[in-house]
Formats: C-alpha cells, sequence, structure tokens
C-alpha cells in the first residue's frame, strides 16, 4: 500500500531558532495523532538539517534536504554532498524543485545524474516536476511532465523506484495562490500512475506516492488530497507555520 505524505519544503526560510521553535510546536501538535499509513516530512534548509534531525529523533516527523549535488566530493564550492546529508541521518532528498530548474539552470539531464548519486547513497527522492503556465495553456502539459519524469527517472530499475516518490506541482500554481483544480491534480496523477505502469511492473506504479504540490493550504487541502491519485502534498508557503502544517497533516 502507498504510503500518504505531506511534506514541507521550507526554502531559504528560517534560522536555526526558528527550526527548533518549529519543531517543538509540530512535535506538541502531532503528539497523539493516529497517523497509520502517514508521514510527515520537514525539509528546513541545510544549516538547520542536523539541529532538526537530533529534535525529530524518534517521533514520526521526518526531516529531508532541499537539494544535493551530484558528484560524491570534491571542488564544488558552496555545495552539499549525499554523504554529508546521510551524516546528519537525513535519509531524503527533495530533487528538480521548480526553484531548481528555473534560477540555478537544473535540466533533466542533470537531475539523472542526481537521482543516481542519491540513489548510490541510499537516499531516498522527492522528484519535483511540472509545467509552466504556457505549456498549460498550449496544451503541452502531459508531453512536457512525461519527458521530465521519462528523462530523469526511467532508467532506474523497478527495483530503484521503491525510493522514488512523485511531486507533480505545475510552476503556475507554487507561491501564485493559484491552485489546480482537483479535477486537474487528478487528471495528471492518473496520467503519471498510467505512465509509469506502461514501464514497469504494476506493483511500481501502484505503490509510488504522487504528491501535489502548488498552493495547497488547509482551505483546499481535503478536496485536493481525497483524489484518487493524489497521495499527499508538497507544500511551500503553508509549510511554515506549524498550526497550518498540522492542519494540513489533518486533512490527509
Ligand atoms: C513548492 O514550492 O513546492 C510549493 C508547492 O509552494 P507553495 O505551496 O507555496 O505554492
Amino acid at each position: 500500500m502507498r504510503s500518504k505524505i505531506v511534506a514541507g519544503n521550507w526554502k531559504m526560510n528560517k534560522t536555526y531558532g526558528e527550526t527548533k521553535k518549529f519543531v517543538n510546536e509540530l512535535k506538541d501538535a502531532v503528539k497523539g495523532l493516529k497517523l497509520k499509513n502517514t508521514r510527515m516530512i520537514i525539509a528546513p534548509p541545510f544549516t538547520n538539517l542536523q539541529k532538526a534531525s537530533k529534535k525529530t529523533k524518534d517521533t514520526r516527523i521526518e526531516v529531508a534536504a532541499q537539494n544535493m549535488h551530484q558528484a560524491e566530493s570534491g571542488a564544488y564550492t558552496g555545495e552539499i554532498s549525499a554523504s554529508m546529508i546521510k551524516s546528519v541521518h537525513v535519509k531524503t532528498v527533495i530533487l528538480g524543485h521548480s526553484e531548481r530548474r528555473e534560477y540555478f539552470g537544473e535540466t533533466n539531464e542533470l537531475l539523472a545524474q542526481k537521482v543516481d548519486t542519491a540513489l548510490k547513497n541510499d537516499l531516498e527522492i522527492i522528484f519535483c516536476f511540472g509545467e509552466v503556465l504556457e505549456d498549460r495553456k498550449d496544451e503541452n502539459h502531459f508531453k512536457v511532465v512525461e519527458e521530465q519524469i521519462r528523462k530523469a527517472l526511467f532508467h532506474l530499475t523497478s527495483d530503484q523506484w521503491k525510493k522514488i516518490i512523485l511531486a507533480y506541482e505545475p510552476v503556475w500554481a507554487i507561491g501564485t495562490g493559484e491552485t489546480a483544480s482537483p479535477e486537474q491534480a487528478q487528471e495528471m496523477h492518473a496520467f503519471i500512475r498510467e505512465l509509469v505502469a506502461e514501464r514497469y511492473i504494476s506493483d511500481v506504479s501502484e505503490n509510488v506516492s504522487i504528491l501535489y504540490g502548488g498552493s495547497v493550504k488547509p482551505a483546499n487541502a481535503k478536496e485536493i488530497f481525497s483524489q484518487e491519485d493524489v497521495d499527499g502534498g508538497l507544500i511551500g508557503g503553508a509549510a511554515l507555520n506549524a498550526e497550518d502544517f498540522t492542519a494540513l497533516i489533518k486533512a490527509i
């Protein structure tokens, strides 16, 4: 059975002190919640990963990194490697976020390399992809999403897919307040699951969690999360507040 997941991408937000405060609040808020098949993940900036990881030890709260370099180590000033992430007991990394693609020039080909390095280091991946507004207007959104997934992930074995979480994030809905309708989200998620089913054995497509991301808030979460092929959300803005984040966990 695939997991339900609520993951919060903090982006370049929260200092060390703010991270401690958030984690304390979240721990209190989720105490006693019955989370049968549901995972909660927070992705703080690199400087706060170790603290978040230590403070959430022995809880159901998991910690993820927001990015990593494709090389194992070397002369890459300012970059962070997979083994560094693992060394602070973090097991998951977000790759391919639209902001990394747009502002840092990350291509599908580069992301395929990052995926391989992450898996070699036994990290789980939340792999993000999604179309820009022009693609949707031109009705190219299925083609674009298919290419993003094929180029970065379809060289993997079925077994490696156990470490993959997909996150469909239409770029026009990220941080804009505009959300894909539940029907638009379901339509794309069903398309993605079918795409994976055509390439792999059905176990892979049935077990991969596909998250939706793009202006999800407590007010609209229930409707989106209740779609058949939507297994949770990757959340930006609403994940910065422990109360809102808890409401999203409850919504799932
Ligand atoms: C995101 O950046 O992944 C995201 C979904 O942001 P927001 O929830 O703020 O739209």
